[in-house]
């Protein structure tokens, strides 16, 4: 019999249910569940205009931050263009190109799990219309640098949009961590892509935007869903806004035990390289397989790249504390096996 799952770890979700303040609001507005919402999202393109402090035209909404992906490949993919991307990525991407008919390219990460950005340059040329650049990456947590992001873009061509994937990025910290909005004025061709789903804790809800030039968004709306934003998500987004200090204080409580996992794991003998999201990588020749073994009999359930790598998202301490276990034991099982 299969082992049952304790510890959810395997989709970079949150640990934390929605705030008290949240889960009110959201109440409230489950009274009114007989109205629809808005035609057009409004409201919640300027609350998040005005938090993100930027006109509300710069701002396309849509289901989760895929859903805002998918509008702009609508948008600007023609069938038998190209999507270039790096892989492995986030799952989506390969499905967003194959729904609109694009021809898939990605191009390898580097062997310490980076995002090739000479080879992905390399990759683009003119039937190319999206180039995804995920930051931080997924699922390796590793970093694009201001300045390797700026001289990226300033070597993209106008013809392609760049899609800055930064569902991680309240989890990233330190000086090197570009300011994407700041760029949008200088790139036209740049969507900024966001997210409520991993740092807000609101994944159920399915609330990501994009930040981007006036005249990209609105191709983008025009592929937005009439009615397509519930109200209640757009309730809980309005209170967690509100709330945000104490969902701040909840990203560092995660950003601390990434470090702490990271830590612990490489005194096991793991080879742990910086992360920036909410999540660990553990890659090949590293055992992750039996890891992924290991963590599966301890019912924690990961996310496990056979042969490649083991991505494991920041748990609650317990939920952590399991893995650690779990890890540990792997690793005295080889020292165990070489003696
Ligand atoms: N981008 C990346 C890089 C992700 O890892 C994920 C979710 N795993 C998403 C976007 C999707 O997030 P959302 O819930 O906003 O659609």
């Amino acid at each position: 019999m299969d082992t049952p799952v304790l510890h959810r770890l395997a989709l970079n979700e949150s640990p934390y249910p929605p705030l008290p303040s949240v889960r009110e609001a959201m109440q409230r507005a489950v009274e009114q569940a007989h109205r629809y919402p808005q035609f057009h999202p409004d409201d919640l393109t300027e609350l998040i205009a005005a938090w993100c402090r930027v006109t509300p035209d710069r701002v396309a909404v849509g289901s989760g931050s895929v859903g805002v992906a998918l509008q702009l490949l609508r948008a600007v993919v023609r069938p038998g263009d190209a999507v270039a991307y790096a892989w492995r990525t986030f799952d989506a991407y390969p499905l967003l190109a194959a729904m609109v008919g694009a021809h898939p390219v990605p191009v390898p990460l580097s062997p310490d799990g980076h995002q090739d950005l000479g080879a992905l340059l390399a990759a683009l040329d003119h039937r190319t219309r999206v180039v995804v650049l995920c930051n931080p990456h997924n699922p390796t947590g590793s970093l694009v640098t201001a300045d390797a992001l700026s001289a990226f873009l300033r070597q993209v061509p106008p013809h392609v949009t760049v899609l800055l994937d930064e569902a991680y990025v309240e989890f990233a910290r330190g000086t090197e961590l570009p300011d994407a909005p700041a760029l949008l004025d200088a790139y036209p061709n740049l969507l900024v892509l966001r997210t409520f789903s991993k740092a807000y804790g609101l994944a159920a809800l399915r609330i990501g935007y994009g930040l981007g030039a006036a005249g990209l968004v609105q191709r983008i709306r025009r592929q937005q869903l009439p009615f397509g934003i519930n109200a209640v998500a757009t309730a809980a987004v309005r209170a967690s806004l509100r709330a945000e200090r104490e969902l701040r204080l909840r990203v560092d409580t995660v950003v601390a035990e990434r470090e702490r996992l990271g830590r612990e794991l490489v005194s096991l003998g793991w080879r742990v390289r910086p992360g920036h999201a909410n999540s660990v990588w553990l890659a090949a020749p590293d055992p992750i397989d039996e890891g992924a073994a290991a963590l599966a009999d301890a019912g924690v359930q990961a996310r496990h790249y056979a042969g490649e790598g083991l991505r494991l998202t920041v748990g609650s301490r317990s939920a952590n504390d399991a893995v650690l276990t779990a890890l540990a034991g792997v690793r005295l099982r080889q020292d165990a096996s070489r003696t």
